[in-house]
């Protein structure tokens, strides 16, 4: 059996967490201004406010912006379900704006096109953790004076034209969930330049508590979003870590690269070959050449135990967006035609080369036996 993924937890993370458990603080501690400190450094901003989820991150990060009923926000539909369904958290609605087939993220010149007067933000994912075109999307935001939010989650760590992922923007979020680059279980973490945005989200996570307020003080509508100690423990040692974790992932994402080369009925994924831009290799996936041929090696792979998944289905096609908006199919064709063939293999730190070497043969058998 082998995992689609798999978290990277050494003794280190074990003895940090134990300290914490030992201490009495395991909430509203030291550990969670140190891991929002090492954040900031990878984000390259000035803030970061540490979440209980990615999701949170997002939901506050619109707040903060003021982002609300009326607003419209253009974001992808080819991603994971939390990054249009916080727009709707807010009661704005969701733009969705087709991807670039060839990376997979928002295409700029779409997203163009659909700026409108209500327009207040663009969100934009790193999906995979390959760098949507930043440059465009500052460009568009700022000559059209709308915000620029990133969905980083995917993509901690990952470059822009030597700048950092989840910095890019107006504000950013990163997630931890255990399938993430760096987990703590459970958490998320927002990141900005703005003094002022850090602060309203770190107080809409704490129950609408001012900055060093009494605790029972409520200035606005807040919410508990807070991340405990002992995931901040472990995020910090993490974070450490996440040079060798990148490292390692990218690694086994050469591996795969090595082993399934030059099969013409697969799209290995491919970075843009851009000055300064790096991935974050979060997970690895394929392209088939017909949706027949991804579902029947997704089924060769299960009988033998290896797991896969089709990332992304198509967000406007979940029941929830096709019943809430009337979404028939056709409305995004490069996001649909990319959730039909899409097929994501085990990906994680410890995947060894043999069992990259049995995946890579199994797929191989099924596309060459037509
Ligand atoms: C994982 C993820 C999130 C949400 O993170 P959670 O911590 O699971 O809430 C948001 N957006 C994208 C693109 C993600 O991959």
């Amino acid at each position: 059996m082998i995992p689609l993924s798999r978290p990277d937890i050494t003794e280190k993370e074990i003895h940090r967490v134990d300290e914490v458990l030992r201490s009495p603080y395991l909430s509203g501690g030291t550990a969670l201004k140190e891991f929002e400190a090492k954040a900031a450094r990878v984000a390259g901003t000035k803030y970061a406010v540490g979440v209980s989820s990615g999701t949170a991150a997002l939901h506050l990060i619109l707040l903060a912006l003021g982002i609300g009923e009326g607003d419209e926000v253009i974001t992808t539909p080819f991603s994971f379900v939390a990054s249009a369904n916080c727009i709707l958290y807010v009661r704005a609605k969701p733009v969705f704006s087709d991807i670039d087939p060839k990376t997979l993220n928002l295409d700029p010149k779409g997203v163009q096109a659909k700026i409108t007067p209500r327009t207040k933000a663009i969100l934009v994912v790193h999906v995979f953790g390959f760098p949507a075109e930043m440059d465009e999307f500052r460009r568009i935001a700022a000559e059209n004076g709308v915000l620029l939010i990133e969905d980083a989650c995917e993509a901690i760590g990952a470059q822009w034209r030597a700048r950092p992922a989840g910095g890019l923007g107006t504000m950013g979020a990163f997630a931890f969930y255990p399938n993430k680059q760096v987990t703590t279980g459970e958490g998320g973490m927002v990141v900005t330049d703005e003094e002022e945005y850090a602060e309203i989200v770190r107080s809409l996570s704490n129950q609408g508590r001012k900055p060093n307020d009494s605790w029972l003080t409520h200035e606005r509508l807040g919410y508990n979003y807070r991340l405990d100690e002992l995931s901040a423990a472990l995020g910090c040692v993490q974070l450490d870590r996440l040079p060798e974790i990148l490292a390692a992932r990218e690694q086994v994402a050469t591996w795969y690269q090595e082993e399934l080369r030059g099969v013409p009925e697969l799209d290995l994924p491919q970075h843009r070959l851009v000055p300064g831009v790096k991935p974050s290799w979060f997970l690895y996936v394929l392209r088939f050449s017909s949706r027949n041929l991804r579902d029947r090696v997704a089924a060769a792979l299960t009988e033998k135990g290896i797991e896969n998944k089709p990332y992304f289905p198509a967000i406007h096609l979940q029941p929830f967006y096709r019943r809430a908006f009337n979404y028939q199919g056709g409305e995004f064709p490069e996001t649909e035609r990319a959730a039909g063939i899409c097929l994501a293999l085990p990906f994680y730190n410890k995947l060894q080369r043999e069992q990259i070497c049995a995946v890579g043969s199994i797929i191989k058998k099924v596309v060459g036996s037509k």
